[in-house]
C-alpha cells in the first residue's frame, strides 16, 4: 500500500502542514477503496451525501487504511449540525456537552458522526464561555463549528487529517499526510508548543501513535516533549485512565512503556513507581518489564487481560516501600502498615490517573493476598483455591517469585504443585509444611458448651 501511495504522489508539491492547504488526490491516484470501509460507516456517508450534506471519513480509519491496517473504527465528519444528523438517523443519540457528536448505532458498531470544528478559545474562560452559551444553538455554532479546512487544522498529526469524500471517492489531504505516512513520520500540525499546552494528552498520543505505527516522532514535534511533560498533570484524572488503557493494552506495552520512560511521560503518570526505576537492572525495573511482556503475550496470543493487574504490578514496590517506612517510622506492625501502605499508594495514584472502582477493588485483593498466600496449614490452603481472585494473585506471586527468587520463588512453586496435584497429593503437601515448619500453634478444640435449655 505504501508503494502504492508513493507512487500516486510522485512528484505532487506537499503544502508545509502551517499553511494547511489541502491537496486533491483524485480515486484513480489512491488505493483507499470503499471495500476498506465497514458497510455500517457507508451507509452513514451515503444518507448524509444524499441529503445533501458533505460526508467524509476522516482520522484513523483513512491513515490505518493507507498503511494496510485494519481501521478500529470509523469516524465521519460533515457540515449537517448534531440536530441535522439526528434527523438523519433513528438509532442515532447525541453525547457529549462540550463537543457534540452523534452516535449512530447498528448493533455493536457506532459510528461516531461530527460536525466540522471551528476555532474557539482554548483557554479555560474560552470554552466556559462557549459551554454557556451552549443553549443558544446559533452561537454555539458559530463558536465551534466550522469548515473543513477549520476542522482539519483542529486535527493532532498530519497522518490524521486526511478526508475520504464520498461524493467523489478523493482524499483531501490538508497537511501533507500522504507524505507523511511515505516518510512514517509523526508531525504535529502547527506549533507543537501551542499544539501541546492545547492538550498535552497530544504527546501521549505522539508515543502511542510512533509504536503502533512503527513510525518516528519528528524532531521538532519529539523536541518540546521532555520540557512540556509536567502538563500532564493539568489533565483530570479521568481521561488518563482512558488514555492509559490505550498506551498499556496495546499488544506493544512494553515498547510503549520505554519510550514514555524516555521522554519523560511515564514518571507523569506514575509519580510514585517512576523514581523507582533509574536503575536498569533493578528488580523494579524487571518485574515491570515483565509485567507488560506478559501482557503483550496475552494480547498478542487473544487472552483477556485486566488492567487490575497490571496496575497492582506497578503499584506494588512503592506499597513495598511505603509498607516498611511505616513499620521502621511508624512502630507499626506488618498487617497495619500494609493496610495504611495500601490505601496511601492508591490515594496518591488516583490524583494523576483516576482507577475505577471495578478495578480498585481487585487491585487490593490481590495485594493484600499477596499476605495470605505465604499462610497455607489446613483448611486455608483449600479456602484460597476457592477465592474469587486465587488465579490473578497467584499469577501476581509468579511473576514476583521469577523476578525476586528465593523463598517467593518457592511460594509460587508450591502453589503450582498444589493446584496440579491430586487430592492425596495436596494432603501429602500440607502434611510436610506442617513437620518442616511445625505450623502454626495448634489452638486447643474448644468444646462449645451445651446452651442451657429451659425446662
Ligand atoms: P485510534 O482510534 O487508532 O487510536 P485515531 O487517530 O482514530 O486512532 P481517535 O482518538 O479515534 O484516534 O481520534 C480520531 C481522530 O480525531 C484523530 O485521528 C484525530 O484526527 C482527531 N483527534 C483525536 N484526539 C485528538 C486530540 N487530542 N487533538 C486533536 N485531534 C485529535
Ligand atoms: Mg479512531
Amino acid at each position: 500500500m505504501i508503494d502504492k501511495v508513493k507512487g500516486a504522489f510522485k512528484g505532487k508539491a506537499v503544502e508545509p502542514s502551517s499553511q494547511l492547504v489541502a491537496t486533491t488526490i483524485p480515486r484513480s491516484e489512491h488505493q483507499v477503496s470503499r471495500q476498506h470501509f465497514s458497510e455500517n460507516a457507508l451507509k452513514v456517508l451515503y444518507r448524509l451525501h444524499n441529503s445533501g450534506f458533505q460526508a467524509y471519513l476522516v482520522g484513523g480509519c483513512i491513515r490505518d487504511v493507507m498503511l494496510g491496517a485494519e481501521p478500529k473504527d470509523f469516524d465521519v465528519t460533515t457540515d449537517a449540525t448534531p440536530e441535522q444528523i439526528k434527523d438523519l438517523f433513528r438509532n442515532c443519540r447525541l453525547i457529549g456537552r462540550r463537543f457534540r457528536l452523534a452516535h449512530i448505532v447498528f448493533g455493536r458498531e457506532i459510528i461516531e458522526v461530527a460536525t466540522f470544528r471551528g476555532h474557539h478559545e482554548s483557554t479555560e474562560e474560552g470554552e466556559s464561555k462557549v459551554s454557556k452559551q451552549s443553549n443558544d444553538g446559533q452561537l454555539l455554532r458559530d463558536n465551534v463549528f466550522g469548515s473543513i479546512e477549520e476542522d482539519a487544522q483542529r486535527r493532532d498529526f498530519t497522518i490524521n487529517a486526511m478526508y475520504y469524500n464520498i461524493a467523489d471517492f478523493s482524499i483531501r489531504d490538508f497537511a501533507g499526510g500522504m507524505q507523511a505516512i511515505v516518510d512514517r513520520k509523526i508531525t504535529l500540525i502547527g506549533d507543537p508548543e501551542t499544539r501541546y499546552k492545547e492538550d498535552p494528552v497530544r504527546m501521549l498520543r505522539a508515543i502511542r501513535f510512533a509504536v503502533k505505527l512503527n513510525m518516528s516522532i519528528s524532531p521538532e514535534t519529539a523536541n518540546p516533549i521532555k520540557q512540556m511533560a509536567p502538563l500532564l498533570a493539568n489533565i483530570p484524572p479521568a481521561r488518563l485512565f482512558e488514555e492509559v488503557l490505550k498506551l498499556l493494552l496495546s499488544g506493544q506495552g512494553l515498547e510503549t512503556y520505554r519510550l514514555l520512560k524516555e521522554y519523560h511521560l511515564f514518571d507523569l503518570l506514575f509519580p510514585q513507581l517512576g523514581p523507582l526505576l533509574s536503575q536498569p537492572q533493578s528488580k523494579e525495573v524487571k518485574f515491570v518489564e515483565q509485567v507488560l511482556t506478559n501482557t503483550d503475550n496475552r494480547i498478542n496470543t487473544g487472552q483477556r487481560v485486566t488492567p487490575a493487574f497490571i496496575f497492582a504490578a506497578f503499584m506494588w514496590y512503592p506499597l513495598e516501600e511505603r509498607c516498611q517506612q511505616h513499620m521502621t517510622e511508624g512502630g507499626l506492625n506488618h498487617f497495619d502498615a500494609f493496610n495504611l501502605a495500601l490505601n496511601d499508594v492508591m490515594h496518591r495514584q488516583i490524583q494523576r490517573i483516576m482507577i475505577p472502582k471495578r478495578f480498585s477493588i481487585p487491585i487490593r485483593e490481590i495485594w493484600q493476598l499477596q499476605n495470605r498466600l505465604p499462610k497455607r496449614y489446613g483448611r486455608r490452603a483449600y479456602q484460597m483455591l476457592e477465592h474469587p481472585k486465587f488465579r490473578a494473585a497467584y499469577d501476581f506471586l509468579l511473576l514476583r517469585g521469577q523476578i525476586e527468587g528465593g523463598e517467593l520463588f518457592e511460594l509460587a512453586n508450591w502453589w503450582t504443585d498444589f493446584q496440579e496435584a491430586d487430592e492425596s497429593g495436596r494432603k501429602h503437601m500440607l502434611k510436610v509444611l506442617r513437620e518442616q515448619d511445625g505450623g502454626p500453634p495448634r489452638r486447643p478444640r474448644r468444646h462449645r458448651k451445651k446452651p442451657k435449655t429451659s425446662s
